[in-house]
């Protein structure tokens, strides 16, 4: 059997969604209900770690943890009168919730076989599930003393961890992969859930459906009142629900045809030496391909072809997509940063100069001064200030998390070290430290202009 190659960090989730029981309130508040359920929580996108011994670990807590936050059942399927089950019939009620915190059912960790083929008695299916169901609870706008009290049963239970609600970039350094993905998911479905709170077509609050998974507006429940308002746009036809975001970006690994060379940036918001792989936003209209071409052209000055999948990353910072290509291009072409004024430098390097990066022990690392040098550059970069100055970078946050990933819980490179890299990269917990590790280590297929 062929090996299938690891997926990214980030991604793979263990957790069966099961989405198509996402309407199923029954189903929902049945698993909620289980001794095995498990809850994850959010403060400002922040998860609650445990974190010891260079470990960190997401905090799952029993549902009757969080019950003062989540609200007595139904949890799913509210009605418009709180503590009461809605009966009526209809596509904005569906495992819909009005009352309590913001909770997403995320899925079931399975620990056996499981049949999930007609399900005539959603009940009977929950309560015979094998595995853990898994939701998320968003406790941003929630009493903090009982956060503090939450806090302190979090504690009790990890003693000599350092519990908190964790810097969200570096909070997955010394994550399993399995927590890593829970967290991505977790986080970027309450973050779309908090930021989605009105109706984009007519302006009248929205409500959670579909367990967290969709949000509808409120003005289309059977009892709004709303008096000689126009009908909601979202009423009609497929706009019925808003869907969950994903912000789709490529990221691009640039070698030569003879495949010995690789195209890296150095972006503006990067400390000293920091070089990675060039990415930005993809925009409406577009294949990735032609987002591929732009980008490079854009930040670069370079034009790309033969562009080839590669993989892709989830980057819940707050809801990305990183799509991975490799591309080739002409490195006699000349490189001009000046068009989109995003990156300070650009420029080819070989495989043996990228070897001897990844093989220095610095050459991923990126002491915590410098990533917070990073961090205020973007988080200062606000839409008020920036009115008058150039738009947001894009691929700038993904690249400037990756440097966080690489800041080690040690210090960072010693300044007075002379045995410097060449230059820093990102490290493997990225799709950009990934596409240039399988780069530099011969694993890229040859470019289909090599043997022309
Ligand atoms: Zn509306």
């Amino acid at each position: 059997m062929a090996t299938e190659r690891p997926v990214n960090f980030l991604s793979g989730s263990p957790l069966n969604r099961l989405s198509w029981m996402r309407d199923s309130a029954i189903f929902l508040d049945t698993l909620a209900a289980s001794p095995k359920a498990r809850w994850v929580a959010f403060q400002a996108g922040s998860p609650l770690t445990a974190y010891q011994s260079s470990k960190s670990a997401l905090v799952a807590f029993p549902t009757a943890d969080v019950r003062p936050f989540i609200g007595e059942a139904p949890l799913f399927g509210q009605g418009k009168v709180k503590g009461e089950r809605s009966t009526e019939k209809a596509s904005v009620l569906e495992s819909a919730r009005f009352f309590g915190a913001r909770i997403v059912f995320i899925g079931v960790l399975e620990s056996g076989e499981n049949d999930f083929g007609r399900i005539e008695d959603a009940e009977a299916a929950a309560n015979a599930l094998n595995g853990s169901p898994y939701f998320s609870v968003d406790l941003t706008d929630e009493d903090q003393s009982a956060v503090d009290a939450l806090l302190e049963r979090a504690r009790a239970a990890h003693p000599g961890a350092n519990v908190s609600f964790a810097e969200p970039r570096s909070a997955i350094r010394g994550m399993t992969a399995e927590d890593a993905a829970t967290f991505a998911v977790g986080r970027s479905m309450l973050d779309w859930n908090s930021r989605n709170r009105f109706c984009s077509a007519c302006g009248q609050p929205t409500h959670s459906v579909w367990g967290g998974w969709k949000r509808a507006c409120s003005s289309l429940v059977p009892w709004a009142d709303n008096g000689d308002r126009k009908p909601c746009p979202t009423s009609k036809g497929l706009h019925n629900v808003n869907h969950p975001r994903t912000d789709a970006a490529i990221i691009v690994a640039i070698t030569n045809e003879t495949n010995d060379k690789i195209l890296l940036g150095h972006n503006k918001k990067f400390p000293g030496n920091f070089y990675s792989t060039l990415a930005g936003f993809l925009e409406p209209g577009e294949s990735f391909e032609d987002c591929v071409k732009r980008e490079i052209l854009e930040e670069a000055g370079v034009h790309v072809y033969n562009v080839r999948y590669h993989s892709a990353q989830p980057w819940p910072y707050p809801s990305s997509i990183m799509v991975g290509f490799v591309a080739d291009a002409d490195p006699n072409e000349p490189i001009r940063t000046d068009l989109d004024n995003e990156l300070a430098d650009a420029r080819w390097y070989t495989r043996e100069e990228v070897l001897s990066v990844l093989n220095h022990a610095d050459g991923t690392n990126i002491s915590r001064r410098e990533y917070k040098r990073i961090d205020d550059n973007i988080n200062g970069q606000s839409n008020v200030a920036n009115k008058n100055g150039p738009p947001p970078t894009e691929g700038a946050d993904a690249q400037a998390a990756s440097a966080q990933e690489a800041s080690a819980a040690s210090a960072g490179p010693d300044p007075a070290k002379i045995d410097e890299p060449l230059f820093r990269c990102p490290p493997m917990t990225t799709i950009a430290g990934v596409l240039i590790s399988d780069w530099a280590h011969g694993r890229f297929p040859a470019s289909p202009s090599a043997n022309l």
